[in-house]
């Protein structure tokens, strides 16, 4: 009996899956690979040995941006540029998707010509974004190798927006991560609020006035001889900063040339910026916004950072931590073993997670 388009359409994406995993190993190289309907198969051809890769010639670079198909790689011998193609190419298992910052081997595809990333190199660290697997069963990897995350915001134009830190916060403090924040145009207030120096007992905080080139020095010490990613949201100042921190730079116009394998040069913006003391800055768009849409509130109570010998000792299993009686968290702050602002980011982040439901 004929099966449904839906039915079919299941099968045809399972054997892509397999076939993806590698788990699938086609022997011929033309083979019946499934059926629309019984009377009138459709075939398909599968090359055998789609891809031939050069790799006598393969080199080292960085990962700076990823896109959908393909990722932007710098050359660490030639700082050259070079989009890479990825995906089924990549030969090691646990990183089939390259993030930024990891370090790959890429190469020429010998008959296309194009450029691919054919192996992820060991990573040194991981932030990862908290939630449900992606579909590779992975957690997916925001950025590789860094030493820390630095958050930008201000205090005003545009408000401090808590949200967007507390992410942040969660997802470094989960890949055991340092972050730092980064208080901007603090010229504008004549103190910082006190709600966001509570902001000190979890993370770092450097407040500074990049217009007025006050605070820059701590915020110097900082980045000194580290790899930091940068995230903010725009008008915090992220530009101005950058440009005070490395001078003479002018990144309106710090465009810089791109080539594929063909050798047809494209121009990109730098999104990896080497700091004249010592260090590296990557500010890239594919990291500016956390989202945490698919993670669970009953999940959040379990793996928020500081509530993992706690949420066992909970009178109720499902504890959310708010109101219920017998609440080990709540314990736990009444007796000043865990920060007040710390559960103050939880709430925030609960409450977001809540409002994006309904
Ligand atoms: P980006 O979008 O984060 O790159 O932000 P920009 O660097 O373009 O800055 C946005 C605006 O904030 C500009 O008008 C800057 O002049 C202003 N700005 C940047 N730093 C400061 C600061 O320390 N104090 C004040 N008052 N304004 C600032
Ligand atoms: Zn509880």
């Amino acid at each position: 009996m004929a099966k449904s388009r839906r039915e079919n359409r299941a099968k045809r994406v399972n054997l892509t899956r397999d076939w993806q995993k590698g788990d699938f190993d086609d022997e011929h190289t033309l083979r019946e690979r499934w059926t629309r309907e019984g009377s009138e198969p459709r075939q398909k051809v599968k090359k055998k040995n789609q891809h031939e890769f050069d790799y006598i010639n393969s080199f080292i670079g960085m990962v700076l941006e990823v896109h959908r198909r393909t990722c932007t790689v710098q050359n660490l011998e030639t700082k050259e540029l070079i989009n890479c193609r990825y995906g089924v190419s990549i030969t090691t298992e646990e990183h089939r998707l390259p993030a930024v910052g990891d370090k790959i081997k890429a190469t020429k595809e010998i008959i296309s010509g194009d450029f691919y990333a054919v192996e992820v190199l060991p990573r040194k660290s991981a932030l990862v974004r908290p939630g449900p697997d992606d579909r590779y069963n992975k957690k997916l990897v925001l950025a590789a190798n860094i030493d820390q995350v630095v958050v930008i915001s201000s205090v005003l134009e545009p408000d401090f927006n808590y949200g967007f830190v507390d992410r942040f916060l969660l997802a470094a403090n989960l890949s055991n991560l340092d972050l730092t924040i980064i208080l901007n145009k603090i010229d504008l207030v004549s103190e910082i609020p006190e709600e966001l120096e509570e902001f000190k007992n979890v993370a770092k905080i450097i407040p500074i006035s990049a217009q007025n080139k006050k605070g820059l020095d701590a915020l110097t010490e900082v980045l000194k001889d580290k790899v930091s990613v940068f995230s903010g949201q725009s008008g915090v100042g992220k530009s101005t900063i950058i440009r005070k921190i490395i001078p003479g730079l002018d990144i309106k116009t710090g465009e810089v040339r791109i080539k594929d394998g063909r050798g047809r040069h494209t121009t990109t913006a730098s999104s990896l910026f080497e700091l004249p003391f010592g260090g590296q800055v990557i500010d890239t768009p594919g990291i500016r916004g956390l989202g945490l849409l698919n993670l669970p509130v009953q999940e959040l109570a379990i793996i928020f950072p500081g509530f993992e010998d706690l949420y066992q000792n909970c009178k109720f299993n499902d504890c959310s931590h708010t109101h219920e009686p017998g609440c080990a968290v709540i314990e736990a702050i009444e007796n000043g073993k865990l920060s007040v602002a710390r559960y103050h980011s939880y709430l925030r982040i609960m409450d977001s997670i809540n409002t994006q439901r309904t």
